[in-house]
C-alpha cells in the first residue's frame, strides 16, 4: 500500500488507542500474502503464506510491539522488560529505541537464541541478560519483577500485544476479501494463535468477512505441551522460537482450536527442516525454522487426506519470522560452495556449459 503509516494508523478503529496515544511505529504490518504454487500442488487447496518475516525487525512480534510500546509510553513507563526466545527481544529493543525514551531489558535463555536475534537486541541497545534456564523460567522472573516494580511487561501476556497481532488476520481478510477456510500457525507461547482467532472473530462480527477459518496450530514435537496435555519441563527443538514448555496463552489456544473446529498437532524437527528447505527452494520464501512448523503441519495433514474434500478452499500459513534470523541453521542445511580458480574454463565446466 502506498503511504502505509503502520498498523495502528490503518486499523485504529479496532485498537484500544485514542488521539492521546503516542504512536511508536516502524511502519510494521501490510506484509504480503504470497501464493505458493508448490504447496498448492502438494496439498490441494490454494496455499498462501503470510510472510511476517518482512516486518521491520523480521518477525510478527512487531505487530504487537507497536501497540505495547505505544501504550507503555502513554502510561508513563520509563522501562520495559520481556523474556524472549529472541524475536520479542529484537522487537522490544527496536521499538524502545524508536520511542526515544524507554529503557529495554530482556532476559534470554542462555545458549538457545539464534544469532541474528541476539545481534538485533544488542545493536538496538537493550540490556540483554542471559539466564541459566529456559524461556519459561525467564518469563516467570520477568512476571515477578514487573509485578513488583514500575516496569512494563511486553511479553504476549500483555493484552496490547494480542490487540496489535490480531491485525494479521484483518490483513488476510482484506486481501482475500473474506476469511480463508483454514489458518495454519506455529504455536509457542500461544499468543499469536490467540490473536489471529480474536481478529477473525471481530472482523466477522462487524461484517467485514462472512466466515471463520479452522485454526490449525502446530507445536514442535519436543515442545508440544498443548498436544500432550501437560507441561514439558525441558522443551527441545531446533525451532527455538517455539521452544516453550508451558505456554502463557494455553487456554486461549485451546479455545481457538475448539471454537473454530480446528486442531493443534505437533511436527518433528525433521518435518520442520523439510518444510523449511522446501519453502526456500520451491517458493523462494526464506523463513526461520519455527515458521516452517505451519507448513510442515499442513503437509502432514494433507498426507492424512485432511484436505481431501476441500479442493476449493484456501489455507493461509503464517510464516512468522525471517530466515536470516538464524543463519547457522541455514548454513548447516546446505552444501558448501565449490572453490575454483578464477578461470573461465573451470567455471563453465562446473556449471555444465
Ligand atoms: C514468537 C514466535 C513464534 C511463536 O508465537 P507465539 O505467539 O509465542 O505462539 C513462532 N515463530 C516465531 C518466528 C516467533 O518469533
Amino acid at each position: 500500500m502506498v503511504n502505509w503509516k503502520g498498523l495502528i494508523h490503518y486499523y485504529r478503529e479496532f485498537l484500544p488507542v485514542t488521539e492521546k496515544t503516542p504512536v511508536v511505529t516502524l511502519l510494521e504490518g501490510n506484509t504480503p500474502l504470497v501464493l505458493s504454487q508448490d504447496l498448492t500442488n502438494a496439498v490441494g487447496p490454494k496455499v498462501y503464506l503470510k510472510y511476517e518475516g518482512l516486518n521491520p525487525t523480521g518477525s510478527f512480534k512487531d505487530r504487537g510491539m507497536t501497540m505495547a510500546i505505544s501504550k507503555a509510553l502513554e502510561g508513563g513507563s520509563k522501562m520495559v522488560m520481556c523474556a524472549s526466545t529472541g524475536n520479542t527481544s529484537a522487537s522490544a529493543a527496536a521499538y524502545s529505541a524508536q520511542s526515544g525514551q524507554l529503557k529495554c531489558v530482556v532476559l534470554i535463555p542462555e545458549g538457545n537464541i539464534a544469532l541474528g536475534k541476539l545481534a538485533q537486541a544488542m545493536i538496538h541497545q537493550a540490556q540483554v541478560i542471559a539466564i541459566k534456564g529456559n524461556f519459561d523460567e525467564a518469563l516467570t522472573l520477568v512476571k515477578d519483577i514487573t509485578d513488583h516494580y514500575p516496569v512494563e511487561l511486553v511479553n504476549s501476556i500483555n493484552p496490547y500485544r494480542i490487540e496489535g497481532q490480531k491485525t494479521g488476520s484483518f490483513e488476510v481478510c482484506d486481501y482475500l476479501e473474506d476469511a480463508p477456510e483454514f489458518h495454519a500457525i506455529p504455536v509457542g507461547n500461544a499468543g499469536n494463535i490467540t490473536a489471529y482467532w480474536k481478529g477473525y472473530k471481530e472482523y466477522k462480527d462487524i461484517g467485514r468477512s462472512t466466515q471463520l477459518p479452522k485454526m490449525l496450530g502446530f507445536q514442535a514435537a519436543g515442545a508440544a505441551p498443548i498436544v500432550l496435555g501437560h507441561v514439558v519441563e525441558s522443551p527441545e527443538t531446533i525451532a527455538t522460537a517455539i521452544r516453550i514448555g508451558n505456554p502463557a496463552s494455553w487456554k486461549m489456544a485451546e479455545a481457538a482450536r475448539d471454537e473454530s473446529g480446528g486442531l493443534i498437532d505437533s511436527v518433528t524437527d525433521d518435518e520442520i527442516l523439510e518444510a523449511y528447505k522446501r519453502l526456500a527452494s520451491k517458493t523462494g520464501v526464506f523463513v526461520e525454522p519455527a515458521s516452517a512448523a505451519s507448513v510442515a503441519g499442513i503437509l502432514k495433514l494433507s498426507q492424512k487426506d485432511y484436505f481431501a474434500n476441500h479442493k476449493n478452499a484456501r489455507i493461509v500459513c503464517t510464516v512468522t519470522g525471517h530466515g536470516l534470523k538464524d543463519p547457522n541453521i541455514a548454513i548447516k542445511n546446505v552444501t558448501k560452495p565449490v572453490i575454483l580458480d578464477a578461470d573461465i574454463k573451470s567455471v563453465l565446466k562446473e556449471i555444465g556449459l
